[in-house]
């Protein structure tokens, strides 16, 4: 079985070959830190997060003949701290700190709680996890070299990517250059040869942020964004690299204009050998926004439902499809965990590393991380365990845990009565005694009554062959 991924560059699905079997290298775009992250944010997280687990244990079986131990994947995903919105949200919650200190509390503030948030998401932390500010020199590198090609200019203190002087610019949003042009209109500032021309270096006012510039340029200044991504994936994985990835929506320009840099200053006929793009998240059908009142921010979920649950959402859809985040799918799957939970209790207590990955679920996640077809296996191992099959029990745990799910953490049950606060267990118990000794009595209009009063109480009674159960309503 071989791994395969589609390429977002050629447009194919294809086997994955990595350039150096010893190292496999992936780096994934990571947040601006300066708000809370939305449900939208959370897909990448989640998704290359499979990815890195698949391709380490991939690595360990030894199916590239390359290193095995969990240092033979290394994932870059770098954190964007130096940014106009950075600055304009330091100078907007702190507007008595001079700008630097105020970005400083923004930054930190936002990164620790994206920090918490993607770990209560079961994501594992990347191998390295750069930071932009940290690499202004390697910038500074690269943005000389692109002059000294001819790839790049200097105009009025800024540093300019001259889109004209690469020929095959564009490979990989592949959109009609008019198009481009037109898009790039919007904002043309007076000094750019070319209007689809971007910036990699620019001034810095007085009191924002500031390095000094490279290429002779006196004014201290501040890099573009693009320019980070190129630089850090060069430090940390080299000239080329296996993987790429982040949401669809940075296709255009942000990857493409790191491919131009990335390429240009290095002469190489590609940045990484496959381009993986997750696909756009709405929220209940409409496109999620401030002003339509329906942002969702993971910070939010997470105060409600346990983090697997979130995970689990995610993966109900395959990675590169559009999807629809609603309330009624978060019950879902919250519900099929709290199910594979009860049914993986006796494995979960005797071992929690029991049982082999279920082949199927792992076939599926080879096919280009196919997750809905990998969740259909769980269902299915699911179905076996309800019928007693012990192995099934342990195979769904350890699939479970291998996409990084931690059944453990849902129980509805528990959840509602937190929700629900103090409960009289022992009250509840009488009133179904008594409700039972009332139906056997045959006296309906008294179990009835009976019903009704633990109804009031958030009590729902299920009644079956055995007897009568209990729980709190949802
Ligand atoms: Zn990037």
């Amino acid at each position: 079985m071989e791994l395969k991924l589609y390429d977002t560059l050629t447009r194919e699905k294809r086997v994955f070959a990595p350039i150096d079997p010893r190292r496999v290298r992936m780096y994934v775009c990571g947040p601006t830190v300066y708000d809370f992250a939305h449900i939208g944010n959370a897909r990448p997280e989640i998704v290359f997060d499979v990815l890195f687990r698949l391709l380490r244990h991939l690595a360990k079986q030894g199916v590239w003949d390359g290193g095995k131990g969990d240092t033979a994947v290394t994932y870059v995903r770098n954190i964007t701290d130096v940014d106009d919105k950075i600055n304009a949200r330091a100078a907007e919650e702190y507007p008595d700190l001079p700008l630097n200190e105020a970005i400083r509390k923004v930054t930190e503030k936002t990164d620790r709680q994206f920090h918490e948030d993607v770990a209560a998401l079961g994501c594992l932390p990347p191998t390295v996890e750069p930071r932009a500010t940290e690499h202004i020199a390697e910038m500074g590198v690269l943005i000389e070299r692109l002059v000294q090609s001819g790839n790049a200019y200097v105009a009025e203190d800024n540093v300019l990517f001259s889109v004209a002087s690469m020929p095959d610019y564009g490979g990989l949003s592949k959109r009609p250059l008019d198009e481009m042009i037109a898009g790039a209109r919007v904002d043309v500032a007076p000094y750019k040869h070319d209007p689809m021309d971007f910036v990699l270096w620019k001034p810095s006012k007085p009191g924002e942020p500031a390095w000094p510039s490279p290429c002779g340029i006196a004014a201290p200044g501040r890099p573009g964004w693009h320019i980070e991504c190129s630089a850090m994936s060069w430090k940390h994985l080299g000239e080329t690299f296996d993987i790429h990835g982040g949401g669809i929506d940075l296709v255009f320009p942000h990857h493409e204009n790191e491919i131009a840099q990335s390429r240009c200053a290095f002469h190489t006929g590609v940045m990484a050998n496959y381009w993986m793009h997750n696909g756009f998240l709405q929220v209940e059908g409409e496109k999620m926004s401030k002003s339509l009142g329906n942002f969702v921010t993971i910070h939010d979920l997470l105060y409600e439902w346990p983090g697997a649950v979130v995970r689990f959402q995610m993966l109900m859809s395959h990675y590169r499809q559009p999807m629809d985040w609603t309330k009624v799918s978060t019950e879902q799957a919250a519900t099929a965990l709290d199910t594979f939970r009860q049914l993986t209790r006796i494995p979960q207590m005797a071992n929690p590393d029991v049982g082999p990955v279920s082949a199927a679920v792992l076939d599926s996640l080879m096919d280009d991380l196919n997750t809905p077809r990998a969740i259909v296996e769980l269902h299915r191992l699911a179905d076996q365990a309800r019928g007693g099959d012990y192995d099934a029990a342990s195979d769904l745990l350890a699939s479970c845990n291998f996409l990084g799910i931690d059944v453990s953490s849902v129980d509805l049950q528990e959840m509602a009565k937190r929700r629900h606060g103090q409960i009289d267990e022992d009250k509840i118990k009488t009133l179904v005694a008594a409700r039972s000794a009332a139906r056997n009595a045959k006296n309906f209009a008294e179990s009835d009554r009976i019903r009704n009063e633990l109804a009031a109480m958030g009590i729902v009674l299920k009644d079956s062959k055995d007897g009568t159960t209990w729980e709190i309503a949802r």
